[in-house]
């Protein structure tokens, strides 16, 4: 077997500024920013804040809240106090029909001195993951933030340099040159690549092949391709002149995990073959092959176009599910463009 050479399967030059890769993020660090009403009131004297605060810990602590800030600079122009103090959150608040300051605090547990009058407010509940949540966070009440600055990066579409997004879209070339020669053969139009990112090389290129067996999609068959490489593997795609893999001599070995990529040879089963590997597939992975990817500890995930039943963030977001034993990161939009006119390849196929 031929080893998958990167050039042979570069396809026109393409700008790598014509596109960029957006990270999926779990629903927690995409989702909106979910409010809850707090009582605040006006710190008339300043001098007075320290001891309010410390009282008001004692009496209402927010606990689980350790996000939100209990005092706040007021911004007004025309505000006749500089500082905002957060009192209690509405349900903490006894129920009465009249809310007052006596009501809120009584007087023999936090004086009331340098206090102005009690007025509701919206403070987020959650602390903020992202910059986006803190920004529109910080808009309600100001909050804490420990902002991952790899995510910061990758949300603004940065986190990968000129010369890193020329090879991601060597990878994603030969994964489209894949699916259009499986297209060719009557399968999908989709291809994936397994890479080895430290090596900077093609483990294993393929493309659909559900013509002959229906749960053959391009990423089970690139994960088998791989098993193949290390010796293992369940299926033969040699009649697939564009489904190919790296022979295991060329391949050297990594100087940690040869323990976890040798083929399980009691169970028969390929445990952790893709660890330390990325992914280029044109296509969101459906969840049958985001399983697989789980389960054989894909690193990365990289790809081009989604997809209505696509598991890695458009239906689910398997790769960020907490109780799944491994996660891992994915980004889209790779060659995005390329990738979605291969899905007018298959217009023929819907249905099918
Ligand atoms: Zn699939």
């Amino acid at each position: 077997m031929e080893e998958p050479q990167t050039k042979r399967f570069k396809g026109p030059v393409c700008d790598v500024d014509s596109w960029v890769a957006y990270p999926v993020l779990s629903d927690e660090q995409s989702q909106d920013v979910e409010l809850i009403e707090a009582f605040a009131a006006p710190i008339v004297n300043k001098k007075e804040t320290s001891r309010l605060v410390r009282e008001l810990n004692s009496r209402y602590p927010l606990n689980g809240l350790q996000h939100i800030k209990r005092v706040r600079a007021c911004k007004g122009k025309s505000s006749s106090h500089p500082l905002e103090l957060l009192l209690c959150l509405v349900s903490e608040a006894p129920h009465m029909k009249e809310v007052s300051m006596e009501s809120l605090l009584p007087s023999n547990e936090v004086k009331h001195d340098g206090l102005g009058e009690p007025f509701l407010v919206k403070v987020p509940a959650r602390p903020p993951l992202t910059r986006p949540q803190f920004e529109l966070a910080s808009k309600h009440w100001p909050t804490s933030f420990h902002e991952d600055k790899q995510v910061t990066v990758a949300l603004r579409g940065d986190l990968f340099s000129s010369p890193q997004k020329e090879r991601m879209q060597v990878y994603m070339t030969s994964a489209l040159t894949a699916a259009k020669q499986g297209k060719g053969l009557g399968m999908e139009a989709v291809g994936a690549v397994v890479v080895d990112p430290v090596m900077e090389r093609i483990i294993a290129v393929g493309h659909d092949c559900r013509g002959d067996h229906p749960l053959h999609h391009a990423v089970m068959v690139c994960i088998d391709l791989v098993a193949r490489s290390q010796g293992g593997g369940s299926y033969s795609f040699d009649k697939y002149p564009a489904c190919q893999y790296t022979p295991p001599t060329s391949i050297s070995t990594p100087a940690s995990d040869t323990s976890q990529n040798t083929p399980d040879v009691e169970t028969g089963s390929q445990p952790y073959i893709c660890t330390g590997y990325d992914l280029y597939v044109t296509r969101e992975p459906c969840v049958m092959c985001a399983m697989a990817l789980v389960h054989s500890r894909i690193g990365r995930v990289f790809y081009g176009s989604a997809f209505t039943d696509g598991a890695l963030g458009t239906k689910y977001k398997i790769h960020s599910q907490k109780d799944l034993n491994h996660r891992f990161e994915v980004y889209k939009g790779v060659l995005g463009k390329q990738c979605e006119d291969l899905n007018g390849l298959d217009k023929s196929l819907e249905g099918k």
